[in-house]
């Protein structure tokens, strides 16, 4: 399914927000602050039920909580992957890094398509004209094709606007204290990164090992996308299991 934007709507101007507001100085700042994760300590279990009460401005095609979201996602990947355990899981919290809104974070912070901070911007960008009102346009080093960065470096190298992505990757790569493996945070960092792994923006900066990167990102993007069809009442056996699951794989408080 693809999702269609439209000027002057809920997104537009989320997008307006965030292409003004993050620049460099900005992602970096926040990325180092939350890197710290001295924002409390709490089970995951508890971080995906304020998922409740947060409805994701970014996108057009959605106006249910995310905590539904999750669960639909989750299930899409148990359908085709019934035995990945950690899949599902990838599934169910790739979205948690939106409690920053808990923690008095505007949602241009939070979600909407991420982008690279420090070199030139990408095309496929939505609404991407809106990016003149970023000052980061006028720096010498910022707007040329490669920034402050290097060809092939790797997406890994590269500053992205800050938002849900990054903040939950730092969060299960800082706590050791879980079991999912790092091809699943590679895919919760980077899920967002539409204008990369969807709009074949940056290739050049892209290194060999990104093209697995790349490929297991768009497999789980089928199963991200919303659709109008999907089941919204979620079953107590539904629940059951993923508690179960969540159990497993993230048995302590973690720091956030
Ligand atoms: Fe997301
Ligand atoms: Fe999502």
């Amino acid at each position: 399914m693809l999702r269609t934007f439209n000027k002057n709507t809920r997104e537009y101007n989320l997008y307006k927000a965030m292409y003004e507001n993050q620049t460099y100085e900005f992602a970096k700042s926040k990325r180092q602050f939350y890197s710290k994760l001295n924002n409390g300590k709490m089970k995951m279990s508890k971080a995906l039920e304020l998922m409740n009460k947060y409805i994701d401005p970014s996108d057009p095609d959605i106006n249910d909580c995310n905590l539904i979201h999750a669960y639909q996602t989750a299930e899409r990947i148990r359908q085709k992957y019934p035995t990945n355990y950690e899949y599902q899981l990838c599934g169910l919290i790739h979205d948690v890094g939106k409690i920053l809104y808990t923690f008095g974070e505007p949602d241009w912070a939070i979600v909407g398509d991420t982008f690279v901070v420090g070199a030139e911007y990408g095309k496929a960008l939505v609404y991407g004209n809106l990016l003149k009102n970023n000052v980061d346009i006028n720096d010498t080093i910022f707007r040329t094709k490669f920034g402050i960065y290097s060809p092939n470096c790797g997406v890994k190298k590269l500053t992205l606007s800050f938002g849900h992505d990054e903040y939950l990757y730092s969060v299960l790569k800082n706590n050791k204290n879980h079991r999912l493996s790092e091809k699943y945070l590679d895919i919760i960092r980077f899920h967002s990164f539409y204008p990369w792994h969807t709009g074949g923006d940056y290739s050049y900066f892209m290194s060999k090992e990104d093209e697995t990167l790349k490929q297991n990102i768009l497999d789980f993007n089928q199963f991200d996308l919303y659709s109008k069809t999907d089941e919204k009442n979620i079953s107590q056996e539904t629940k059951d299991y993923y508690k179960r699951l969540l159990e497993e794989y993230f048995p302590e408080e973690l720091d956030w």
